[in-house]
C-alpha cells in the first residue's frame, strides 16, 4: 500500500513515501479502513523528531486522523460492513483498567495513540478496532471529518468538558489560527463566551473574526498583556487555552482574573516554567492539563458539524506523497486551519 514511513527520527526528509509498504494485519476485532483523508497535527512533528518518553518502533507510519471506508472486517466485528463510511477516535483503550471502567478511556494507562504508539493514518489502509470506530454520516465529507479526531476533539474536550465554558465569560486562545485554534475560537464563541485569539500574521485577523473572535491580536507586534487588560476593563480573562507552552504560560497565568482556569494542551516552546503558588491559591486559579477526549465527545462534535454549528477550516489539500511539504507549510505558520492529506 501507499504510505509515508519513518525509518528514523529527523527532519522533513525523513517522511519517506512508499508505494509497496505491507498492509496492516487484521485481527478478529479489527476493521481494515481504507483512508480517504487524514490531516497533519503538531504531534506528527514530535513523532517525526522524537517524542519524549516514547520509543518509536521503525518503520513507523505517523498520523492520527482516520476518515474513510471499511475495506474488510475481522471475524468478530458486528457493527460495520464493507463499504461503510467511518471516522475513528484517535485512541485504542484497554477497556479493563480502572480509568477505562470509570468511563474515562482517553486516560487509559495502556492507551495506544494512532501514529504515536502504533502505525497511523499517513497511509492507504489502517487497521482499527471496531470499538474505536464511529459511523460517518454521508453528508459529511471525508476531508471535514478528518479534521475532527485530534484538533476538533481537543478543543471540544477543553471547553465543554474540562473548562466548562460559561456564557458571558472571556476566553483567551493563544495561537488561534491553527487547527486547534480555529476550532477553539468557534467552540468558545458557540458556548457564548467572548473570545480573544492571537495570531502570528496580520492577514489572518479577518478570518478569525469571521469564526467568532471578538478581539484578534498579533502576538509578535501587539502588546497582548495591555490589550487583553483593556478589553476586559482591567479584570483579565476567565479562561486561557494554551497549546504553546513555556513562552505563553506565564503570561496567560498573569492574565487570569480570580477564579480563572488555565487549560494546557501543548508544549511547543518548552516544558518548564515557574509560577507563584501564592498567586495560584490567592486568585483561586485552576491549572488543567488535557489532551484529546472521550469517543462520545467526538460523536457530539460530529453532530455539531452536521447541524452547521461549527465548520472545519481547511487551508489546503495535499497528496499523501507530499506530506513533507505539508509539514513545512505548517511549521512555517503559513496556514489557517487544517492541512489535509489525501492517500
Ligand atoms: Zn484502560
Amino acid at each position: 500500500m501507499k504510505a509515508i514511513v519513518l525509518l528514523e527520527h529527523g527532519g522533513l526528509e525523513k517522511l519517506i513515501y512508499k508505494e509497496n509498504h505491507p498492509e496492516p494485519e487484521l485481527r478478529e476485532q479489527d476493521v481494515l479502513v481504507r483512508i480517504h483523508a487524514t490531516t497533519v497535527n503538531r504531534i506528527d512533528f514530535f513523532v517525526r523528531g522524537g517524542y519524549p518518553g516514547v520509543k518509536i518502533q521503525f518503520p513507523h507510519i505517523p498520523g492520527a486522523d482516520i476518515a474513510g471506508t471499511v475495506e474488510e472486517i475481522g471475524g468478530n466485528v458486528e457493527r460495520f460492513r464493507k463499504g461503510d463510511r467511518v471516522l475513528s477516535w484517535p485512541l485504542i483503550a484497554c477497556g479493563a483498567c480502572d480509568l477505562c471502567l470509570q468511563g474515562r478511556r482517553w486516560l487509559c494507562g495502556q492507551w495506544k495513540y494512532f501514529g504515536l504508539h502504533i502505525d497511523g493514518s499517513y497511509a492507504e489502509y489502517v487497521s482499527v478496532p471496531e470499538e474505536s470506530l464511529i459511523h460517518l454520516p454521508k453528508e459529511i465529507s471525508f476531508d471535514e471529518a478528518a479534521t475532527l479526531p485530534v484538533a476538533g476533539l481537543t478543543a471540544y474536550h477543553a471547553f465543554v468538558t474540562v473548562g466548562r465554558a460559561q456564557k458571558g465569560e472571556t476566553i483567551l486562545v493563544w495561537g488561534g489560527s491553527g487547527g486547534l485554534g480555529t476550532f477553539s475560537v468557534q467552540i468558545a464563541h458557540l458556548l457564548g463566551a467572548r473570545v480573544i485569539a492571537t495570531v502570528g500574521k496580520d492577514e489572518k485577523r479577518k478570518q478569525l473574526e469571521g469564526l467568532g473572535a471578538d478581539l484578534v491580536l498579533n502576538h509578535h507586534t501587539d502588546d497582548v498583556m495591555t490589550a487583553v487588560r483593556d478589553f476586559t476593563r482591567g479584570y483579565g480573562v476567565d479562561m486561557v487555552l494554551d497549546s504553546v507552552g513555556a513562552e505563553t504560560f506565564p503570561k496567560g497565568f498573569q492574565l487570569l482574573q480570580k477564579g480563572g482556569r488555565l487549560l494546557l494542551c501543548g508544549k511547543l516552546t518548552g516544558m518548564d516554567v515557574s509560577l507563584s503558588l501564592h498567586q495560584t491559591y490567592l486568585r483561586h486559579v485552576s491549572i488543567l492539563g488535557l489532551y484529546l477526549g472521550e469517543k462520545h465527545e467526538l460523536e457530539e462534535l460530529l453532530v455539531w458539524l452536521q447541524e452547521g454549528k461549527i465548520r472545519p477550516v481547511i487551508e489546503r489539500r495535499f497528496e499523501l506523497k507530499h506530506a513533507s511539504e505539508a509539514h513545512r507549510v505548517m511549521a512555517a505558520g503559513e496556514h489557517v486551519g487544517k492541512l489535509v492529506l489525501i492517500p
